[in-house]
């Protein structure tokens, strides 16, 4: 099957453990669970509601303050931001609104308006999303689509750093897990999409784009 990422034919497998097989693209580097090990809809969303992070709880708001605290100094005042697959309770949301900036919610199984794809966004949340996506080359090149000039989307994904660190990485454990990223694939879409990178922390960047985009 292509790469869900960089849709190049061509991986290798790279890891199989008692519940599914992991493959890695030749080209991006992206590793990925093929869709026959992919959960159902209602499977999927039975997990999600096992692990509901609330809009006030004290450790997921530090958590998720590697991201904030430098996106919010990045930030122009009264920024118009989307926060994508937001999930039960939208702590990056909240944490936004705090500092006067305007935050539309979406995640398809609990906030599904779509009318977020007529708009434009200065900023752009997905915080443990973008290893949940099935199709991440479409989905990333869409959100990439609605950020306007010098726009960025912050991104939170915890990174593969190699073969032999994966067999014992407990994040590819979550069956809702389905991709997972390393700097390599990190390096292939930012060449797609003609993004600068920031590297906040291990599972904490941001996508900056530029003033003058062609990819867009
Ligand atoms: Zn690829």
């Amino acid at each position: 099957m292509p790469c869900p990422l960089c849709l190049h034919s061509g991986d290798t497998l790279y890891h199989v453990d008692r519940r599914r097989e992991y493959h890695q693209c030749a080209q991006c580097h992206f590793v990925f669970v093929p869709p026959q090990w992919h959960l159902s809809a209602e499977e999927e969303k039975a997990e999600y509601d096992k692990h509901e992070n609330t809009v006030d709880d004290p450790g997921y708001r530090r958590f998720l303050s590697r991201l904030s605290g430098p996106l919010l100094a990045h930030m122009s005042p009264a920024s118009q931001c989307l926060e994508f697959g937001c999930g039960p309770g939208p702590a990056l949301a909240a944490v936004l609104r705090e500092h006067g900036h305007q935050v539309v919610c979406f995640d398809p199984n609990y906030f599904p308006d779509t009318r977020w794809q007529e708009r434009q966004f200065d900023v752009i949340t997905a915080t443990e999303v973008i290893e949940h996506l099935a199709d991440p080359h479409t989905e990333l090149t869409r959100l990439w689509a609605r950020l306007k000039p010098r726009g960025m989307l912050g991104l939170m994904s915890k990174l593969v750093l190699n073969a032999e660190a994966f067999t014992r990485w407990h994040y590819k454990n979550d069956p809702t897990h389905i991709g997972f990223f390393s700097r390599q694939s990190l390096a292939w879409l930012c060449g797609h999409l003609h993004a600068d990178i920031e590297y906040l922390a291990d599972d904490a960047y941001i996508l900056h784009k530029k003033r003058l985009n062609v990819g867009s």
